[in-house]
């Protein structure tokens, strides 16, 4: 095999090569986002910015089980389309077309896939399509989360953020800032950010980086005018540094997770049923 350097992209290797790291069974690491405006002083490739750093730098530290697939940019946000440049998919169609990735992976023999999805608004979806995906074929490991969201990263941020708690931590907020900063600081324009946080009037709707109980969106304009939810004003590089640190420990440890993981094939109990597909012998 070639230096890890060159095989980690999926895209860069030749079809011999595929071939070769399917033996491998590694845990094909799906980055997903979205276009949508991130405030006046963020790219609307924020998402899709995020998710590919995280899902590559943890690529690059496992490299052995696991590769890097091209990023899914464009994912499901209509009610950022009030913004100038979102740009959404039809939510059908969205699921369907990660599965049917998924389902190419699966014709090729890959059996374990992650998605690590850096747009909010895509959870219910990208989860949906690795459900699916693990209907596909009772011997395929799929699955998703949302990133800075096991205890750890949720005390580390509480510790460590400096933004008001519940609001400051929602959408082009500080803590998406901070990412951005560590990872492209020549394209925020921080002298642009804003401090944007919607009256919540409610202990149970209101969002931040994990949102309130009750879940009501609507029209991103509807809760704000720059397009911020957050506290973009308070963003640095070396929080960002701490928490994409953090992220990426947590996809890293995702990958081994499904890399070690057992398949959970199940059985049919209905009589006369074949047994499951891809598992020894048809049985667990
Ligand atoms: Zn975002």
């Amino acid at each position: 095999m070639a230096s890890t350097e060159h095989t980690h992209r999926y895209a860069e290797l030749t079809w011999p090569e595929v071939a070769e790291r399917v033996a491998d069974d590694p845990v094909c690491v799906i980055p997903v986002a979205t276009l949508e405006d991130h405030g006046y002083h963020l790219p609307i490739d924020t998402d899709a910015v995020i998710a590919e750093t995280l899902a590559e730098r943890a690529v690059l530290a496992r490299p052995e089980q696991s590769l890097l697939l091209p990023t899914v940019t464009h994912g499901y946000t209509p009610h950022h389309m009030d913004f100038p440049g979102s740009i959404t998919i039809d939510w059908k169609r969205f699921v369907e077309y990660l599965v049917d990735i998924g389902k190419s992976l699966i014709h090729h023999g890959f059996r374990r896939i992650l998605f690590v999805n850096g747009h909010g608004s895509n959870v219910p979806l990208v989860d949906m399509a690795a459900r699916l995906l693990m209907l596909e074929r009772r011997d395929v490991i799929a699955a998703t989360f949302w990133y800075l969201s096991t205890p750890e990263s949720e005390e580390l941020l509480a510790r460590t953020r400096d933004s008001d708690q519940p609001g400051g931590m929602a959408h082009a907020c500080e803590l998406e800032t901070s990412l951005y900063l560590a990872i492209h600081p020549e394209r925020v324009q921080m002298e642009k950010a804003v401090r944007e946080i919607p009256e919540w009037d409610s202990d149970t709707v209101w969002m931040d980086w994990n949102d309130g109980p009750l879940s009501i969106k609507g029209q991103w304009s509807g809760w704000t005018e720059s397009g911020v939810i957050g506290d973009a004003t308070v963003a640095t590089a070396e929080k960002g540094r701490i928490w994409l640190d953090q992220a990426v420990l947590e996809v890293a440890s995702h990958i081994d997770e499904l890399a070690a993981r057992r398949p959970r094939p199940g059985r049919d109990h209905h009589q006369g049923a074949e047994p499951a597909l891809g598992t020894r012998e048809g049985t667990q």
